[in-house]
């Protein structure tokens, strides 16, 4: 069996002992193994931080040009990269977002680099403050690239996207990566892991690839290290509590998942086009990806008049909606990462029933197009609606991370409003309304509760980038349960990797010095 070597201190090593098995998503079947056993951690957390030196030692113009070279490489390589996604059940459509996505991505933060920041090797931020009546004595903050490494730990289900969208920012900042990729996918990540390795663009020690746990890494952070996490928010929470991080005040980004809401405000008519477009935004997160999006529509928010025909909407819409293997023709919508996938969303499903009823599809269905499902993770869509929202809790609490959703019911304003809270932070909500004052009174209520917010109508649906694609240009986070961290936003990115320091001094004196 093929073991997923992890690349530590300049070389390909492979764990003692029995690894940890990596399985087809559409068979079942064992494609690989992961083991880490026995790796220094230490020595690969001390082999890192030296190779920051030679990213510092670089200008924000010349990083991007490193991104730059990255990412024309992994586009080289882009037919090999789709087959590998089938392994993980992807079907072309969401390779497409995890592989090109995140080649996109690097390519953002190579151009801001290139093209925006400074030729520098830290950034001036904000404005000089004057400190002393006659002008001798003033403030400046600057930002400079913290001197220790930036390590991620991946989600299985956007392997690439998930790396190179922490990989660019972290890069151009001026700090080295340690990417732990998350088991279930790992041959996708590994694959790229190697061509960026290959590729010999990053200076030495500035890229390292675990693949299988991180054993004792964390003991060895300090204060100057950073580590972005993605997944569930329980392993977040378990991760972040590890007396290492909380003594040593080690950065600790969590995105993790979360409950989040589109909401139908109570002027949208069942027959108008924002109507449509807001059946067609759910229809869409329940299938791409299998509804394995950490940002895909969990909750569905309706005037509870609307429930009927939004039901009854949904399923027209799903109706086209193939499920198999993504090789078959005509499959629109693959299997869960596998069966453990499987049984976890089926067990939450269950979990819901006790105060939903299911209205659409079947959790044990077990035919699929093309596909044997003895071994693979096949889920179809599944709605279901809260048989009394008022005093529903479970649909707020329980994600099912696959192609599943909960139709709740609102009475007015007012309750649609703490139904959304109920959700306890999320990543993103869309709100449908086509009157201004009430989109403008929704969105700035629930706007605490959320990282990213669409304020959506049917025209602004035709040219949407989309409920569940987080963009480069804007902040991807939430509050509470979605973790409390922040990623992409643009420059903002570059922050989390770098020490915002206050200067104090002479004001002409610090302008020469600084810029
Ligand atoms: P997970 O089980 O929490 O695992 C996430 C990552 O943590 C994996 O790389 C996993 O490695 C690693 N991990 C688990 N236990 C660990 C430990 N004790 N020490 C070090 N690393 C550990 O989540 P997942 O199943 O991969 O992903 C699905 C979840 O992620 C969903 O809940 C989804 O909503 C969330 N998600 C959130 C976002 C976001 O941006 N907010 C994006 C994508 C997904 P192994 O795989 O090797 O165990």
């Amino acid at each position: 069996m093929k073991t997923l070597q992890s690349y530590v201190c300049g070389q390909w090593v492979g764990g003692t002992g029995t690894g940890r098995a990596v399985r087809h998503a559409v068979t079942g079947e064992q494609i690989a193994e992961v083991n880490s056993d026995g790796i220094d951690f230490q020595a690969c957390v001390e082999y890192g931080r030296k190779g920051g030196e030679a990213l510092r030692a670089m200008t924000f113009n010349e990083r991007g040009e490193l991104l730059k070279a990255l990412a024309g490489k992994l586009n080289e390589h882009l037919e090999e990269f789709y087959t590998l996604a089938a392994t993980y059940g992807a079907s072309k459509k969401d390779a497409w977002i995890d592989i090109e996505g995140g080649i996109g991505v690097l390519g953002f933060y190579s151009a801001l680099g290139r093209k925006k920041l400074p030729a520098t090797k830290w950034l001036v931020d904000g404005d000089a403050v004057p400190l002393s009546k006659d002008g001798g004595f003033g403030g400046q903050h600057i930002m400079v690239p913290l001197h220790g490494v930036a390590m991620q730990i991946n989600a299985f289900n956007f392997p690439s996207w998930g790396m190179l969208e922490k990989l660019g920012p972290s890069l151009l900042a001026g700090m080295p990566a340690i990417v732990k990729s998350a088991t279930p996918s790992s041959p996708l990540a590994h694959r790229m892991c190697e061509v960026i390795i290959e590729s010999g663009i990053l200076p030495e020690g500035c890229f390292q690839a675990i693949f299988g746990g991180i054993g004792d890494m964390f003991d060895h952070l300090t204060c100057q290290d950073v580590v972005s996490f993605t997944g569930s928010a329980a392993t977040g929470q378990k991760l972040r509590s590890h007396p290492t991080i909380q003594a040593k005040g080690v950065r600790f980004n969590v995105e993790a998942d979360s409950l989040n809401a589109i909401v139908l405000g109570e002027d949208v008519a069942t027959d108008s086009p924002s109507f449509g477009a807001f059946i067609k935004d759910i229809t869409r997160e329940l299938t791409v990806k299998a509804g394995q999006k950490c940002t895909a529509i969990r909750r569905v928010i309706v005037p509870a008049d609307k429930q009927d025909a939004v039901i009854e909407a949904l399923k027209a819409g799903l109706a086209k909606n193939v499920v198999g293997d993504p090789a078959a023709e005509g499959v629109r919508m693959g299997p869960l990462v596998d069966s453990g996938a499987l049984s976890s969303a089926r067990e939450r499903i269950d979990r819901l029933t006790e105060e939903a009823e299911l209205v659409i599809g079947d959790p044990n269905r077990s035919q699929f197009e093309g596909a044997s499902t003895d071994g693979g993770g096949f889920l179809e869509p599944c709605v279901l609606r809260a048989k009394d929202p008022a005093n529903a809790r479970a649909v707020h609490e329980i994600e099912v991370f696959g192609p599943v959703c909960t139709v709740i019911g609102y009475s007015d304003k007012a309750d649609a409003i703490e139904q959304v809270r109920r959700g306890g932070g999320s990543l993103v909500a869309s709100l449908y309304s086509d009157d201004d004052d009430l989109a403008l009174e929704l969105a700035i209520a629930i706007s605490p509760w959320h990282g990213r917010l669409l304020v959506m109508d049917a025209d602004a649906a035709s040219q949407s980038t989309g409920h569940g694609n987080a963009m480069p240009q804007l902040v991807h986070g939430g509050p509470g349960r979605a973790g409390g961290g922040e990623e992409l936003g643009g420059a903002y990115a570059l922050h989390h990797y770098m020490q915002r320091t206050a200067l104090q001094g002479n004001p002409e004196r610090l302008k020469k010095l600084f810029g």
